[in-house]
């Protein structure tokens, strides 16, 4: 095993020096890695993860395999995770607006409200099957080579694809990128039956509205989903084990005003509280929660239908791991260096099965710089600067550090805050639930933060993004010319706060 992998290490040194134009690389590489090998790279996982990195290995020249176990590519965002749950977030949005008289106060009347699920549902469906269907197309576009069937590393240069009919193909493989994503954390003692006891999965496609819906977590998965069905008429009930909603990294500033302007749509929240089990019994389901501080206190709460939503966790099942030596941390995730390289040189992973973020946008950008610092380009990413949203209404987004972070590292910082109620763009159109929150560092004006709450603030947070990558300062955002009427002058107005002490329109 030690002398297969010093070869290995002999095989995947860079291909020349790593200031070389990348295109160069590329053809040098191309002209190293001959075609005695199969392929130049397999990627395992067709996930946001895999299918970026497939794309844009085969792009830069190289030899481009794809092996995917499920029938449609996109994994868990395109089919089970962030597209599916937006189709829903978005059209109950609009049933919400047309059945809570919301159109109505703006002068669009209209009688006999229905919602009409299987449309809905068949909605969804659609944007699924155009987005996975168009992965396929782009595979056939840039040339990568899929190959359906259950990926397991069965060499250090080798992956088997096991199919569903019994065969397998093998693939000779200079690298192996594992791009396997994740899959719903368990609860324990709760047995999922995706029909009464959803995962999330199940609560994408459930047949008909429950009258009662108990959420177990009110992370963003959670209140995403207990959203959805809120607005399309359950009573929902969300536990949680935390002080506050909205997940880990959330500002709890923010936390808490989310809390109250979801409460205000009726979502009811039950915080610092542990669920002890579930039972099923005819059509309903008995949950049993308990007081986190005080055991003594507990209750039992009745619903058609229980979300289990406490997170996902790395999947890295039958990949053959532990045949090359490869073992995983306390979290099951696959240990990589900062080019993510595994103990393996050539063997890399990225996206949900490593470290981080469990975000498609953080899997994308690894599977990119991944591929790219296989070809000897720089590997950089800076976590700090990757964006987390909240698709509810209103949307919830932030980057950076949160001012409990700051507090914690003993930085000083400076506040700038602008609400969406002095917003012109939000008060035309009526929807001004929220606000901006810039957090600068006190002695250099540099954004160290942003957090925003407001309808727009999953786009709204790019601006932020792109302001802290490039090291911007407060001042910088404020001033910079902002189109008139848009939301994004509240983050404008929100810098000028930070550094000047003062915005102009509140
Ligand atoms: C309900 C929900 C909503 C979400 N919303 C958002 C959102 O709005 N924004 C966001 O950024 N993130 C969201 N996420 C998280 C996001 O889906 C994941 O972070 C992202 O999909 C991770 O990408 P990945 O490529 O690492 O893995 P995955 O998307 O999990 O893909 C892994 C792929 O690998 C395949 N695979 C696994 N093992 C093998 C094997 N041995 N052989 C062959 N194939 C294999 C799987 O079938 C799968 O297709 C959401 C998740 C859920 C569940």
């Amino acid at each position: 095993m030690q002398s297969q992998v010093l070869n290995v290490m002999a095989n995947s040194l860079k291909p020349t020096t790593l200031r070389l134009h990348r295109n160069v690389a590329a053809s040098l590489f191309q002209r190293m890695y001959s075609s005695s090998t199969d392929a130049d790279i397999v990627v395992i996982g067709s996930g946001p993860g895999g299918y970026v990195a497939a794309i844009k290995a085969a792009q830069l020249g190289l030899k481009t395999v794809c092996i995917e176990k499920n029938p449609t590519l996109g994994g868990t965002c395109l089919n089970v995770g962030c597209i599916p749950s937006k189709a829903l977030l978005n059209n109950s949005h609009y049933y919400h607006m047309a059945h809570s008289g919301d159109l109505a106060k703006r002068g669009i009347e209209s009688d006999n409200i229905r919602l009409n699920l299987d449309t809905l549902m068949a909605q969804k469906t659609n944007s699924v099957s155009a987005l996975t269907g168009g992965i396929v197309q782009l595979f056939k576009k840039n040339k990568v080579e899929l190959i359906k069937g259950h990926g397991k590393i069965t060499g250090v240069n080798q992956v088997t694809a096991l199919k569903e009919d019994g065969s397998s193909e093998v693939v000779n493989t200079k690298n192996i990128l594992i791009a396997t994503g994740s899959e719903v954390t368990p609860f324990p003692g709760i047995d999922i039956d995706e029909e009464q006891i959803v995962s999330s999965t199940g609560a994408l496609s459930l047949k008909r509205v429950p009258e009662r819906l108990i959420v177990i977590g009110a992370g963003v998965i959670g209140v995403e989903l207990g959203s959805v069905w809120s607005r399309l008429g359950s009573e929902v009930t969300a536990i949680e084990f935390l002080p506050s909603i909205g997940g880990l990294g959330i500002d709890q500033e923010v936390s808490k005003s989310f809390q109250k302007i979801l409460a205000k749509q009726g979502l009811k929240f039950k915080l610092g509280t542990k669920v002890t089990g579930a039972s099923k019994s005819g059509g309903v389901v008995k949950v049993s929660v308990q007081d986190v501080k005080d055991s003594s206190k507990t209750e039992d709460l009745e619903c058609e239908v229980l979300l289990v939503s406490v997170g996902r966790r790395p999947y890295t099942e039958n990949l053959g791991l532990e045949e090359m030596g490869i073992e995983r941390d306390q979290k099951g995730r696959v240990p990589v260096n900062s080019v993510f390289q595994t103990v393996i040189p050539n063997i890399y992973a990225i996206g949900d099965c490593i470290h981080g973020p469990m975000l498609a946008h953080k899997a994308e950008d690894e599977g990119i710089i991944c591929v790219e610092g296989i070809l000897g380009g720089a590997v950089h990413i800076d976590y700090n600067c990757v964006p987390s949203v909240i698709y509810t209404h209103p949307e919830v987004g932030w980057v950076g550090k949160t001012e409990e972070d700051l507090k914690s590292e003993g930085v000083d910082y400076k506040v700038g805050k602008f609400p969406f109620l002095a917003n012109s763009r939000a008060k035309t159109n009526n929807d001004t639930d929220g606000f901006v929150k810039v957090l600068s560092d006190k002695a250099t004006d540099r954004i160290l933060g942003t957090h925003i709450i407001g309808s727009s603030a999953g786009e709204l947070i790019n601006e932020a993004v792109l302001a802290q990558e490039y090291g911007a300062s407060a001042e910088d955002v404020a001033r910079v010319c902002h189109a008139h009427p848009t939301c994004a002058e509240a983050l404008r107005e929100a810098n000028l706060m930070a550094y000047f002490g003062k915005p102009i329109n509140f």
